[in-house]
């Protein structure tokens, strides 16, 4: 099965991609974290995309679109695939609809996750990621068990992203609205879009995007 989770900064996305990616073997495809290994590594795409996630702009579809149409090609995604971050512009969507007509793949769900703007601004400010394994994080809503040490991989590193800030936020939030939600109505229209309660605690909305699922 191949979906799309769709919704602001912070509403989930990740969160449940690595829940889904861990019990369904899934693979999960952060267009986030990928842009974020490419700074790291100082690649040119790196070099192109640094400056533009740290003001909350959107990096040009045309790099979007290759860096996803390569990976979606790896032969691990044939168990399937999670969105997480793509496709942000209608442009994507588009050449999303195209890269997957032509290896014979298809969407099977999009599933919106609704949540309020408040909340999403709270969930950015506390988030942080374990360094070594990836594993998500918030101060209030998902701290590890034992403090400073990951329940993953027991590493005690932590990284917060620099443009998980209230002011970036605004930026992040505009191309959300202007951008990305134009996505909602388009994918409604092929009557693949299901919504799930993004306000919900983490094991709820787990339990709602499940239940989608298992309809498809
Ligand atoms: P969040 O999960 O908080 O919505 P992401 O990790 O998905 O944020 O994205 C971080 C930044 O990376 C974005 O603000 C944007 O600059 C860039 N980015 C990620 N995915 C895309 C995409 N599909 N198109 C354009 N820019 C993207
Ligand atoms: P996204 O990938 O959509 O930007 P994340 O999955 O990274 O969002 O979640 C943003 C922050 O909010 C993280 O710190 C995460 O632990 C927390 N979070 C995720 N889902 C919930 C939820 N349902 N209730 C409260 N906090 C949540
Ligand atoms: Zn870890």
């Amino acid at each position: 099965m191949n979906i799309i989770l769709l919704g602001p900064p912070g509403a989930g996305k990740g969160t449940q991609a690595q829940r889904l990616q861990t019990d369904l073997g899934m693979i999960q495809l952060s267009t986030g974290d990928m842009l974020r290994a490419a700074v790291k590594s100082g690649s040119a795409l790196g070099q192109q995309a640094k400056g533009i996630m740290e003001a909350g702009k959107l990096v040009p579809d045309e790099l979007m679109v290759s860096l996803i149409e390569d990976r979606i090609a790896q032969p691990d995604c044939a168990k399937g695939f999670i969105l997480d971050g793509f496709p942000r512009t209608e442009a994507q969507a588009v050449a999303l609809d195209k890269m997957l007509a032509k290896t014979g793949k298809k969407l099977d769900e999009v599933i919106e996750m609704e949540v309020d703007e408040k909340a999403l601004t709270e969930r950015i400010v506390g988030r942080f990621t374990c360094a070594k394994c990836g594993t998500g994080y918030h101060d209030k809503f998902k701290r590890p068990k034992v403090d400073g040490v990951c329940d993953v991989c027991g590493s005690k590193e932590f990284t917060r992203r620099k443009d998980d800030n209230a002011e970036t936020m605004k930026t992040r939030m505009a191309a959300y609205r202007a951008q990305t939600e134009p996505l909602l109505p388009y994918y409604r229209a092929k009557g693949v879009l299901k919504k799930v309660d993004g306000m919900a605690a983490m094991d709820e909305v787990y339990r709602q995007i499940r239940a989608v699922l298992a309809r498809a």
